[in-house]
């Protein structure tokens, strides 16, 4: 929902992305404009319960109180889980202060560190776990990882031996289904396997110094920030960011199959170069910019 960095610029604006896992939708940063992209993009405020915040330089986070505002407005009650940095609370309770707002929906903080990677989530079908990463201030990525998934239902023999579609579930869980006749039907039979777990990388604002690549194995698609062109290196390092060109050799090392970049400096206006220069390097990268969707 949003590639910019520092700043909304050319109908760019700060970073938010929502990945979807089997339609529940996690929220991954929060810049200023985000529940307006929401709203392009039919993001509904109660399909959201879970919102990731990578460091609080304002392009990743500003959209946040404005966001909780609206879901107290909308009648929320269920509670939303917020991971991020701890000083969030402190801010987010300063701006409910004196705004006189309150939130009638519990939030549930789980604080982040930087010292070591850790699992900050774990539900039946997903882990999230965060990347200590390089940046100004103390910032990490997350990575989130399915679980291995249920085997799918052969239907067509399924269907032609009868069997119930009230024990379809337990077939999917490997438990084999006796019919009244006493006959034993193997689930391996009646079963296909199922696709591999899914892994996501995200790689908010960091200086690509190798410190996390190790981090990043068996990630289908890995999001990284790239917020300079390869001339810009030195600028890149001043700043704690990171280029094309490496986040592209960084996607190529890591052998993932999609690279998407995004964060992109507000002095490029055409990203045509930006994505070449990747490219020429990892041929399967892609802007991650405003409206578009990627499969894991
Ligand atoms: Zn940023
Ligand atoms: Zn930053």
């Amino acid at each position: 929902m949003g590639s910019s960095s520092a700043t909304p610029i050319f109908h760019r604006n700060p970073t938010s992305q929502i990945l979807n896992i089997n339609e529940r939708l996690l929220m991954i940063d929060c810049g200023e404009g985000t529940q307006q992209q929401m709203l392009r993009y039919g993001i509904k405020y109660h399909k959201i319960d879970h919102i990731f915040i990578s460091h609080l330089h304002g392009d990743h986070f500003f959209g946040l109180i404005g966001l909780i505002s609206s879901m107290h407005l909308n009648g929320r009650t269920k509670p939303l889980y917020l991971y991020a940095p701890a000083e969030i609370k402190e801010i987010l309770e300063l701006q409910f202060k004196h705004s006189g707002s309150v939130i009638k929906f519990p939030i549930e903080y789980h604080f982040t560190q930087v010292e070591k990677p850790e699992i900050i989530l774990e539900t039946n079908d997903f882990t999230v776990e965060t990347i200590v990463l390089n940046h100004r201030i103390p910032c990490t990525g997350f990575i989130f990882r399915e679980k291995e998934r249920l085997r799918k239902i052969n239907k067509e023999i399924a269907e032609e031996l009868n069997i119930p579609q009230q024990y379809y579930a337990l077939l999917k869980k490997g438990i084999d289904f006796i019919d009244e006749k006493g006959v034993k039907h193997k689930a391996k039979d009646l079963t296909l396997d199922p696709d591999a777990p899914k892994a996501y990388a995200y790689c908010s604002d960091t200086v690509a110094d190798g410190s996390y690549n190790i981090h990043l194995k068996n990630i289908d698609t890995l999001y990284h920030e790239s917020t300079f062109m390869h001339d810009m290196t030195e600028r890149a390092k001043e700043t704690f960011h990171t280029t094309s060109y490496e986040a592209a050799k960084l996607a190529k090392e890591q052998g993932v199959n999609k690279l998407l970049i995004g964060h992109f400096s507000a002095r490029y206006r055409d990203l045509a170069p930006m994505l070449l220069e990747a490219r020429e390097i990892f041929p399967q990268t892609y802007l991650a910019q405003e409206g578009e969707t990627f499969l894991v």
